[in-house]
Order: structure tokens, then C-alpha cells, then sequence
């Protein structure tokens, strides 16, 4: 997968998820990716979603939307994310990775998968990782 959130001056949220699907995948697979709500979920006045991992999980589980949901009733991006990814994976037994970003700029990244690289850049500084509770920081060049 390749996942992107961002949000624009204006407030305006946008999300977008790639992904080449699942190795053996059926002829005609959709997946969840491009399924609004699964793999790819973004409301202005909230915050937006993007996923990574067992397609069919997140799908069962609207993934990305359930993340948002949680945020929409006060959960903070953060704890949403966690919470959102480790419940899908205790209850379908299949891992999951997300990113995710507030409507005030909050991000929320994990996965139940053994690893998921992630980046941002916020207040001109570039974060990124590979592993679980893992931080680096860089100098961020403006070009
Ligand atoms: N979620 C994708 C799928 O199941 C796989 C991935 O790229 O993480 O199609």
C-alpha cells in the first residue's frame, strides 16, 4: 500500500490509498482500498484515514471509518488509530496498519503487522519509522 492524508489551508482533508492487493488474490478482487469507509475514509470536519493490510479484515470491519467514528465521539487520533487496528485484529484475527490525521493536525499512526513505514512532516520537521513505537527525526529541506 501507499497511503497519503493531508489537509490544505482551508481546512479541506484528502485522502488517497494505493496498493497492488493481495498476493493470490482472485481474479476480480476489489479489495478494500479503494472502498470508502475500508481503505480510504476522509470528513472535513473530523479527520481522514488511510489503511494497509488483510483487505477482507478491514473491509468486515470498515476500518478506516471506524477509526474516524471514534474520533468524532472525542477519541483522540492516537488512541482511535490503536484502538481501532488492535480491534480489528482480536476479532478477525488478521493484522492492519493506518494513518491518520484530525481536523487540527493530531496524527495517529499504527499497525498490528510486524512493520509499516510511515512518514510526516509537521512544523517543518520530518518523522518517520519502520518499527512499532519508533520516532526518527530529520531536518525537513523546503525546495
Ligand atoms: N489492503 C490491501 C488488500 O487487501 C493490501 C495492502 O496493500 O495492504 O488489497
Amino acid at each position: 500500500t501507499v497511503g497519503a492524508v493531508a489537509i490544505d489551508t482551508n481546512g479541506h482533508i484528502a485522502v488517497a490509498t494505493s496498493t497492488g492487493g493481495m498476493s493470490g488474490k482472485a481474479v476480480g478482487r476489489i479489495g478494500d482500498t479503494p472502498q470508502i469507509g475500508s481503505g480510504t475514509y476522509a470528513d472535513d470536519n473530523i479527520g481522514g484515514v488511510s489503511t494497509t493490510g488483510h483487505g477482507e479484515s478491514i473491509l468486515k470491519y470498515c476500518l478506516a471509518h471506524s477509526i474516524v467514528k471514534l474520533m468524532e465521539n472525542g477519541t483522540d487520533a492516537t488512541t482511535a488509530t490503536k484502538n481501532a487496528v488492535t480491534g480489528m485484529t482480536s476479532r478477525l484475527k488478521n493484522t492492519a496498519g493506518a494513518i491518520t490525521l484530525s481536523k487540527n493536525g493530531d496524527i495517529g499512526i499504527y499497525f498490528s503487522s510486524n512493520r509499516m513505514a510511515w512518514a510526516y512532516i509537521k512544523d517543518d520537521k520530518l518523522y518517520y519509522g519502520i518499527e512499532q513505537n519508533e520516532a526518527h527525526e530529520d531536518g525537513y529541506v523546503k525546495t
